[in-house]
């Protein structure tokens, strides 16, 4: 296993004393400073003087905030599809009741159309709709059954 800063034990072919050595180790006064990295879950040794460090080095802690910018990056253009659809089904409903009727069985499609121009270069499908109004995120126009 590898504790970071070039300290590494390896029991293969060391035998007892490696084992030795670990024990003397995780009963020290240094094991309070071992911390186990919250994404390769490698052991590292906590040389910062931060309890709180969660990441053996660089690499993972990079790692890591990529994986989170792109998670916020999807939720903000969840959030703004979402808008865009609410928007474009307050405009079907506003359609004069002569056209609403006609776009009964395709208001989706109608919807995700102009919720796709609304939030552009974004695309919103019929399938992000029905899946939205599944989990209550959206209502569905006035007038219009599922
Ligand atoms: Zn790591």
């Amino acid at each position: 296993m590898g504790l970071g800063g070039g300290f590494k034990v390896d029991a293969k072919g060391q035998g007892a004393r490696a084992v030795s050595l670990f024990f003397q180790f995780i009963t020290g006064p240094f094991w309070k400073d071992v911390g186990r990295c919250k994404r390769c879950r490698k052991y590292f040794w906590n040389r910062s003087g931060h309890d709180d460090k969660v990441y053996c080095g660089r690499r993972c802690a990079s790692a890591h905030t990529a994986i989170r910018r792109a998670r916020e990056r999807r939720l903000k253009e969840y959030e703004s599809k979402l808008a865009a659809v609410r928007q474009a089904i307050g405009a079907f409903e506003r359609l004069s009741a002569d056209r609403k009727s006609r776009e009964k069985h395709t208001w989706k499609g109608w919807v995700a159309n102009a919720a796709t121009r609304e939030c552009s270069p974004l695309n919103v499908t019929s399938h992000f709709i029905t899946l939205a109004i599944n989990q209550n995120k959206l209502k569905l126009p006035v007038g219009i059954g599922k």
